[in-house]
């Protein structure tokens, strides 16, 4: 017996190796039973007695259906935001100035510092559910704000909260190597002997983290800082990923090869040898084009030696305050397309398949196949590239996690 019988649809299954563009099945048919896929195909091939076997059927109007979207890097729990320095930078005002008047990344720091664990959630609430009302159902968090073992658990805390109250499932990563406090900046390695002696354990006993992230770059935390974060991850049994060439190369997609990273992610000024050592160690690479794009950055990851060496490509909104204030996947899969000449069918997969991959959740999401999570968000389009297609628009019909619908979209 299924709990749910899903008809009229084309389903998009962006199932690997399927030979129909998205993996495509026209006139689809999909049954739920305990959150589950419990039978995908053609209605036509439905057992006869399909009405029997079915607690309630709905049908979808022609719509197409694909796999929930995943959006595998996000940094969308912080306090406050940025939108008057970016004004003032538009207006004339220097980087030097701005960070001589407390701007920059600190100012999130001291908003993310002084909002209490509520006020959090409250305010990057809104944020999930602009995610939410443009089909995701898997977000990652990073934490990264906070820079102090308090402000950081708090951050993940508050994470875990939005992924039980906001019907989108949540996976939290701690990013406390994303930049040196200010009250360590004479002294940087103390910051690393604190998040490697006290912050990872912490988060790692309160099971608040599900992964280790680092920012490794000049104006980040060195390769050999790197490491040692990567190395207390693991001796608390936590995967990492990398933000990673992003402004320059630090030879970060290798080292993260080296510690079998989940990912890889920013990519900008990637070497060949770094394309190399990803695909040798599986490491998947998440594109991050909003960023790009608010920075006006003019150099692209190499997408084309990523694809040749069967790097998987993920993207993500990267939804952050000071460099890329995004919260639609779609508009994120648009601009993976016209900026990284992504194929449209390539920035769905980055968004489902591979963002699932990013985040190791690959065997039980991102994908529509019998066993996988009931995810799946429902279109009103004629054909799956106008996902990545339209810019700013927002055509999604209803959404499902775990095989239950969840908040009408347009009231998300
Ligand atoms: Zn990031």
């Amino acid at each position: 017996m299924w709990d749910l019988l899903l008809i009229d649809c084309d389903l998009a299954t962006m199932a690997a190796g399927a030979e129909a563009r998205y993996g495509a099945i026209g006139d689809g048919a999909l049954a739920i039973s305990d959150g589950k896929i419990a039978w995908i195909g053609r209605r036509a091939d439905l057992p006869a007695d399909f009405e029997g076997l079915a607690r309630a059927i709905v049908t979808l109007d022609g719509c197409w259906v694909t796999p929930g979207l995943v959006d595998c890097h996000t940094h969308l729990v912080f306090g406050s935001n940025r939108a008057i320095e970016w004004e003032q930078r538009l207006n004339g005002a220097t980087y030097e100035e701005i960070a001589r008047a407390g701007g920059g990344i600190l100012s999130t720091v001291r908003a993310t510092r002084a909002a209490s664990e509520d006020e959090l959630v409250e305010a990057s609430l809104p944020r999930l559910k602009a995610l939410a009302a443009n089909g995701v159902t898997t977000v990652e968090i990073k934490s990264g704000y906070g820079l102090d073992s308090d402000s950081e658990l708090k951050s993940l805390r508050a994470a875990t909260r939005l992924g039980e109250i906001g019907d989108t499932r949540v996976r939290r990563t701690l990013l406390s190597a994303h930049a040196v406090p200010p009250e360590f900046k004479a002294d940087r390695t103390a910051y690393v002997d604190l998040i490697v002696g006290e912050i990872i354990p912490a988060a790692a006993k309160a099971g608040l983290a599900d992964a280790v992230d680092a920012f490794c770059e000049t104006i980040g935390f060195t390769p050999a800082e790197t490491e040692r974060v990567f190395a207390a991850a693991a001796a608390h049994g936590l995967r990492v990923k990398l933000h990673a060439e992003q402004l320059s190369d630090q030879g970060g997609a290798a080292l993260a090869a080296r510690h079998k990273a989940l990912s890889a992610d920013h990519l900008e000024h990637l070497t060949p040898a770094g394309v190399q050592a990803m695909a040798e160690a599986g490491v998947v690479a998440v594109l991050l084009p909003g960023a790009y794009y608010f920075l006006r950055d003019e150099t692209p990851p190499p997408v084309g030696a990523l694809r040749e060496a069967g790097v998987p490509l993920a993207v993500a909104t990267d939804c952050n305050p000071g460099t890329s204030p995004l919260t639609s996947p779609l508009l994120a899969m648009n601009m993976a397309c016209t900026l990284f000449r992504l194929t449209p069918e390539e920035a769905l997969a980055g968004f489902t398949r591979e963002g699932a991959r990013a985040l190791g959740l690959q065997d039980e999401l991102g994908t529509l196949e019998v066993g996988k999570a009931a995810d799946l968000a429902v279109w009103r389009v004629d054909d799956p590239s106008e996902l990545a297609y339209w810019m700013g628009a927002t055509p999604l019909a209803a959404r499902f996690v775990a095989g239950r619908e969840t908040t009408t979209p347009g009231n998300a």
